[in-house]
């Protein structure tokens, strides 16, 4: 039965809206540990999410039985009806262009025609790689995936397509007087070429364990602070973008909530999420059928945009722009990034270190926390340098920094030329694959401070 189909039966019975999304799933995962094959998981799987509006109540039901989809929008109403009668507040979908296109994002080498043998002797001559004396311990992740979807809306949208993502992750551990580890992902949206980048990364692990086994414990106090592009990614991703998802915004829990219009960053930052770009969180439409496009969220400092599905574009009467996104069938979507990006600026790298009397060159992120609500972040670096009369000096280990992420972004007084991307799962009650990126960027004020 064509999903339409469906979709109209539910509207004739008093729907007030509907949506389907059926996904064809086909996954490869390996984990390699200290050389052995801890895990391997591999296969398909099919299922569909019906969602149905009725006044203000929700009914959202992922199955993998294809064959009943009528029956199962039918309950989906009912427990629409049900939940409606429960619902103190109004909602609604905010108006989209609806969309009939078929688009297949490409893999130069297929990996679903790769067998999983090579895929194991990938990971182990990347092991092998990675065997230098003072590594301990190593961890490997591969994962491709391949999803077809095809999504259909009372609206009258109807898209198909295959996005196609591969990643690989690594991880090495070694121990001087403290045990250290460094880690890196490469991959994106695409075919199995994509793997070939990890050879290219592993010497910048390898690099990073060796140098940050000789480091010293950091400074602590307010100073400069350079963060470079990975880094700058997962602030712009975690601190900002976050904040930025209109979720969080209409529930009362974004500190950009009424902010649109205002001030909120140093006039040289530009904020975007993009999923047009190249990149492994990139699709072509969203998860409700509204076409991808960028979005500046941030423009010369100014707040210009949120990340927008159609339920909170209507509460917040804006434009949907893409922002809806689900793990897969199972769930409905959620507001998501996708790749998000801090535009370069037009310093040189050294002349950023010149301005810096004494601070911190801080590399790539070791993890954290962030509260969108309170606008808060706490980041650890992964490798960090010191700064001294604008001269780079000894490395430094568990080097942590936090502060305001408004007031952060005011206090930006310098971004460099270069952009580097990096790649990543963001978790929010669900998994998204996200890309993030920007240049180097010089903060005049942060609290940093070692690890606990
Ligand atoms: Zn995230």
């Amino acid at each position: 039965m064509k999903l339409q189909n469906i979709i109209d039966d539910v509207m004739e019975k008093g729907a007030d809206y509907c949506d389907i999304r059926k996904e064809r799933w086909n996954r490869t995962s390996l984990t390699l540990k200290d050389g052995d094959i801890e895990k391997v998981t591999s296969g398909k799987e099919e299922g569909a999410m019906v969602r149905v509006l009725y006044e203000n109540g929700w009914g959202n039901i992922g199955t993998s039985d294809l064959d009943h989809l009528k029956e199962t929008a039918q309950r989906a109403l009912d427990v629409a009806k049900t939940s409606n009668e429960y619902k103190e507040e109004e909602t609604g979908m905010a108006e989209v262009k609806t969309h009939e296109e078929k688009l297949e994002m490409g893999m130069k080498d297929n990996f679903l025609e790769i067998p999983i043998e090579e895929k194991v002797s990938f990971l182990k001559e990347l092991e092998k790689q990675l065997d230098e004396d003072f590594v301990r311990s190593t961890e490997l992740r591969y994962g491709d995936s391949v999803v077809d979807k095809e999504i259909a809306t009372s609206d009258g949208t109807h898209v198909e397509m295959r996005i196609p993502r591969i990643v690989t992750y690594m991880v090495v551990t070694g121990k001087s007087d403290t045990i250290q580890r460094a880690s890196e992902a490469v991959g994106g949206t695409g075919g199995y070429e994509l793997t070939d980048e990890a050879y290219d990364k592993k010497d910048v692990v390898l690099e990073r364990l060796e140098t940050l086994l000789e480091a010293d414990t950091p400074p602590s106090g307010k100073m400069s602070l350079i963060m470079d592009p990975h880094l700058t990614g997962v602030f712009s991703h975690e601190a900002f973008g976050h904040a930025a998802e209109s979720d969080l915004v209409s529930t009362g829990n974004s500190c950009l909530e009424g902010k649109i219009g205002d001030k909120v960053a140093s006039d040289m930052v530009t904020i975007k999420d993009d999923p047009t770009m190249e990149g492994y969180g990139s699709f072509p439409f969203d998860d409700e059928g509204t076409k991808a496009r960028n979005r500046i969220l941030v423009k010369e400092g100014t707040l210009n945009d949120f990340i927008l599905d159609r339920e909170n574009a209507w509460k917040l009467d804006m434009s949907p722009n893409g922002g809806a996104r689900a793990e897969d069938f199972r769930v409905k979507p959620l507001v998501r990034m996708s790749n998000t990006i801090m535009e370069p600026g037009d310093m040189s790298f050294e002349e950023l270190v010149e301005e810096v009397d004494k601070g911190v060159f801080a590399k790539s992120s070791g993890g954290g926390q962030v509260n969108p609500g309170e606008g808060t972040f706490q980041f650890n670096a992964q490798e960090a340098y010191l700064i001294e009369d604008g001269e780079i000096l000894k490395p430094l280990r568990d080097v942590s920094f936090n502060g305001f992420t408004l007031k952060t972004l005011q206090n930006i007084t310098g971004i460099t030329k270069t952009m580097e991307t990096g790649i990543g799962h963001c978790g929010k009650g669900q998994t998204a694959a996200v890309t993030d990126g920007g240049a180097n960027v010089l903060i005049s004020e942060v609290t940093v401070g070692g690890r606990e």
